[in-house]
């Protein structure tokens, strides 16, 4: 990046940039080629821990790799030690590229890196990624939405900040609906107590992908009343996403007559 000479000449510190990577799920090749790019320009790459190697190895030689997510036993960095640290080398004139799973704008804590850039006066940038859910949705070939059966995609955690109270997830379960839960897995069987005791049919059902487009990927389809059984004894874990369909009501009888077909 050219510095701007006026500002030197004022003795103000040189801008760098920041840019939000977007890691997608895990596979290199699911990048986007402005992702490619940043990163073979970036100065310093800040990642976290759901960011595969085959990843940040896209990064040039040139550049420090830093690693902010939480080791085994430790942990990670707190955001605003992260904020600092990205402000810090894009003052020195670094091009910071901050490497975040899946897309950065998708639970990622995009705001407060943005912010921290804006209050320092450093020009920011988001480069999308493909998110958990699309990856996860593609690799079990079945769409998030499909015609006349879901119309509705819901994106929601199941994790909510310390003393906050989780949202009632069976609220946004309205007929027609894909709900993809984040960071559900620790909080499975509360979930599925909620939602029986909210009146979600217990043959619903729910698929779940682990470790999608890594590999270590785990696919299981079940259902409502089954889930925490079957992901006992698949071994199903974390990173996951959690995918709970219901179909439009019209379509599902008419679905189990067989008049019409699913997609
Ligand atoms: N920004 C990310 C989400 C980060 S929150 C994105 O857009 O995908 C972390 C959660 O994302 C995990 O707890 C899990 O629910 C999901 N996740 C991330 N990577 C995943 C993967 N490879 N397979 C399945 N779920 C994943």
């Amino acid at each position: 990046m050219s510095l701007d000479p006026t500002l030197l000449a004022a003795g103000l510190p040189a801008l760098g940039h920041i840019c939000l990577v977007g890691a997608g799920p895990g596979a290199a090749d699911l990048l986007t080629l402005r992702a490619v790019k940043r990163l073979a320009e970036a100065d310093v790459v800040f990642y976290d821990r759901l960011v595969e190697p085959e990843v940040v190895a896209l990064a040039g030689p040139q550049a420090d790799k830093v690693f902010v997510g939480k080791e085994v036993g430790l942990h990670s960095w707190p955001q605003e030690k992260i904020d600092a640290a990205i402000v810090a080398a894009a003052l020195s004139g670094k091009r910071v590229v901050r490497l975040k799973s899946g897309d950065p704008s998708v639970f990622g804590r995009a705001c407060e890196e943005i912010e921290a850039a804006r209050a320092a006066g450093i020009p920011a940038e988001i480069v999308p990624g493909v998110t958990a859910a699309s990856a996860a949705a593609a690799q079990m070939l079945r769409p998030l939405t499909e015609r006349g059966l879901t119309d509705r995609l819901v994106i929601a955690t199941a994790t909510c900040r310390p003393g906050e109270a989780p949202q009632r997830l069976s609220t946004s379960l309205t007929p027609g609906t894909t709900l993809a839960l984040y960071m559900a897995m620790h909080r499975l069987h509360l979930i599925r107590d909620e939602l029986l005791a909210d009146g979600i049919p217990a043959e619903t059902a729910v698929e779940i992908v682990s470790g999608a487009e890594t590999r270590r990927q785990k696919m299981l389809a079940t259902t409502l009343a089954t889930v925490c059984e079957d992901v006992t004894a698949a071994k199903v874990g974390n990173p996951a996403i959690v995918f709970i369909r219901i179909p439009k009501p019209a379509l599902q009888t008419a679905l189990a007559e067989g008049t019409v077909a699913a997609c």
